[in-house]
């Protein structure tokens, strides 16, 4: 592994994609942020992680249902950096209903953004990481890659499928010095977990306080939220030299979610 590291991560202006942003960032690793948000709070992350640690910072905010955004987001990184080396695809929505009011709108946009941008992300770095004998990817796939809930129809179908992705590609990387890995988290506080809390209660009939204990809290045994900051070390350990032969895994960091 050469160092610094040059990394993607897709939907890192917020949440888990940002922790592991700030884990990366605090190896002296080159970073390209992506995702949606208010343009000065954007700003005001990408010069903090820049000064913070004297990386380079970047920011694209190429729509991850938008394949030709995808394209322009990795061809910028590759001629900012030289090369890319690491490739996380986080990026994510959710949307929670019972199927029969499922927006087909919805389904479309979550296989977009959760399952069909890895493709084009991973299309456009597969080639040079198996050039260079050299590439980690990581997808945060989920729990819910593993197991099903009900009223998540197109993410756990997302998620699954991610998990599927993974395993490919890591054959497909396995003689090149390229690993791809799944990390499966369990319930994080960020704001799609915090949004998901209303449209939860209302599908199942329960006050968000309920949502919490009975739902998003019983799911994990341990009884706590994952948080960002073992996300992000977690990712960092997979692009490690000591991780070179873990590939095809789904690495769960989820209080026991899948255990029971
Ligand atoms: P979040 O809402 O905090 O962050 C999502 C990020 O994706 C943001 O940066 C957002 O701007 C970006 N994004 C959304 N739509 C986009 C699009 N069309 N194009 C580009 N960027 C887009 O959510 P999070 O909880 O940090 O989720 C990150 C990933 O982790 C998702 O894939 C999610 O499914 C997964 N995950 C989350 C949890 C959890 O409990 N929070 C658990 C398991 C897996």
């Amino acid at each position: 592994m050469t160092s610094p590291l040059n990394a993607v991560i897709t939907g890192s202006t917020s949440g888990i994609g940002l922790g592991v942003a700030t884990a990366f960032a605090a190896e002296g690793w080159n970073i390209m942020l992506n995702g949606f948000g208010d343009a000065g709070e954007i700003e005001g992350v990408r010069a903090g992680l820049e000064d913070r640690y004297g990386v380079k910072v970047l920011y694209n905010g190429a729509d991850m249902t938008k394949p030709e955004e995808i394209h322009a987001l990795m061809a910028e990184a590759e001629t900012a950096f030289g090369q890319v080396d690491v490739l996380v695809n986080n990026a994510g929505i959710q949307h929670v209903s019972p199927l029969e009011d499922f927006p087909e709108a919805k389904w479309d946009a979550i296989i977009a953004i959760n399952l069909s941008s890895a493709f084009h992300t991973t299309k456009a770095v597969f080639a040079g990481m198996k050039e260079r004998k050299f590439g980690r990817i990581i997808n945060i796939a989920s729990a819910h890659g593993l197991v099903a809930s009900p009223f998540k129809s197109a993410y756990v179908a997302a998620k699954h499928g991610i998990v599927g992705f993974t395993k490919t590609i890591a054959l497909e990387g396995a003689e090149h010095g390229v690993t791809c890995n799944a990390i499966c988290p369990g319930y994080v506080k960020t704001p799609l977990v915090e949004k998901q809390i209303p449209d939860t209660a209302k599908a199942r009939g329960m006050t968000e306080e309920e949502v919490v204990q009975k739902v998003i809290l019983d799911a994990q045994p341990t009884k706590q939220f994952v948080t960002v900051e073992q996300i992000g070390a977690l990712a960092v350990f997979l692009c490690s030299d000591n991780a070179a032969q873990i590939t095809g895994a789904t690495q769960q960091i989820d209080g026991g979610w899948v255990a029971h």
